[in-house]
């Protein structure tokens, strides 16, 4: 046997080797220069200097290696809904591998989002279900006012149905949608949840009632959406956090930070995290009417959490190991780096100068941001495009 044939035997082949990043897992609290290999859409190894050939060799030097980024919060049922994100633009080629629409379906129009966006895009897509049938095909609809189209039965057939795609159920109760009282729609809500043993997502902000009405409510495990909102009716009262919202938490509530056009005020953020209040999981609430700004992408929403002061490694948790937990995942390896897992990836960087973050209230930061360079994706590498704001 040749020396070759034999080097060929003893030295493993790998499709993907991202070599000499800072590889960072949150969840094992791993954090050193390493290599990672992929083979066949899993993660093969991680460790300094493997020794390998791959069909591919990206350099990571000067950047991290994250697991794969989960949003939390997104709109991608685009075309069917005026708000929808081109997912692979908006969340996939700017680091993000897996996505939850945050009820852009309903009952009437889940076939459409399942058929051309969840088994279509080439990341990981689950949906909370609009309590609404409609789902949100314009935010003009206001898609609670129609109590009639709050389809209880329709609603939770449908998520017994497809419980690899359906995670629990969207209610949005601003009063653009309700109308002049929350009650109603939060009992039929709270009926598909409770029929369907599925969580509760709520939107928060501009509601009719204050939001510790609205906490009474839910239960542990269902998740309260825009909770730095600068908008009526928020998490704070006279700049202190209200009593029945750290109950709420202490009881089993999350908090998402959901961000959007008119959802993440830095005043509100400071006041929490001064409390130290943070978000459960961070999301970027994207969608096709903040996708250009304010709110751009995920990693850019996760820069302005490290610019309040939040460390990167708290951050990093709240978008890979939480949210997987929280979706069911972190059994199947994700949110996580670990051999044999599945190989869903993040590489980011730092940017050296800084940039103009802005929230949804026109308040500024200057601060450096994070760039995706790639995402991997059960194995296949996707290079990100550039980020869409202009420096400072
Ligand atoms: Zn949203």
């Amino acid at each position: 046997m040749s020396g070759t044939a034999q080097a060929a035997e003893t030295s493993p082949a790998y499709d993907l080797l991202l070599a000499g990043g800072t590889v960072i897992d949150p969840a094992s609290g791993r954090q050193e220069t390493a290599d990672v290999a992929v083979y066949d859409g899993r993660v093969a190894a991680i460790g300094p200097g493997l020794t390998g050939r791959a069909l591919w060799r990206v350099d990571c030097r000067g950047a991290m290696i994250t697991p794969g980024l989960i949003d939390f919060h997104v709109h991608i049922f685009a075309e069917v809904t005026t708000l929808g994100a081109p997912a692979e633009a908006a969340c996939l080629q700017r680091g993000v591998t897996t996505a939850v629409d945050a009820g852009s379906a309903g009952c009437w129009t889940f076939a459409a989002f399942a058929r051309h966006v969840a088994r279509q895009v080439p990341l990981g897509v689950y949906c909370f279900l609009n309590v609404a049938a409609t789902g949100i095909l314009d935010i003009r609809l206001g898609e609670n006012r129609v109590l009639d189209h709050l389809l209880v039965d329709d609603a939770v057939a449908l998520a017994a149905r497809h419980p690899d795609l359906i995670k629990g159920f969207k209610v949005r109760l601003g009063e653009q949608m309700v109308g002049n009282s929350c009650r109603p729609v939060l009992e039929r809500a709270r009926a598909m949840g409770d029929a369907a043993g599925l969580p509760l997502m709520l939107h928060i902000g501009e509601t009719p009632e204050p939001l510790p009405e609205i906490l009474h409510y839910l239960r542990p495990g269902d998740v309260v959406s825009h909770c730095y909102t600068g908008n009526r009716h928020g998490i704070l009262q006279d700049g202190a956090l209200l009593d029945a919202v750290r109950a709420a938490r202490d009881a089993g509530v999350l908090y998402d930070s959901a961000h959007g056009s008119s959802h993440f005020s830095y005043a509100v953020a400071r006041r929490a995290i001064e409390a130290g209040f943070l978000p459960d999981t961070i999301s970027s609430d994207n969608s096709l009417r903040n996708w250009r700004g304010p709110v751009h992408d995920l990693p850019t929403t996760m820069a302005k959490f490290v610019a309040l002061g939040v460390p990167f490694l708290d951050v990093l948790e709240r978008v890979t190991w939480r949210p997987a937990q929280l979706l069911g995942l972190a059994g199947e390896g994700y949110g996580r780096l670990q051999p044999g897992g599945p190989a869903d990836l993040t590489v980011l960087r730092w940017t050296e100068e800084p940039y103009l973050l802005r929230d949804s209230t026109g308040e500024v930061l200057q601060a450096p941001r994070l760039e995706p360079l790639y995402t991997v994706r059960a194995g296949h590498l996707v290079p990100c495009v550039p980020w869409r704001g202009v420096a400072a």
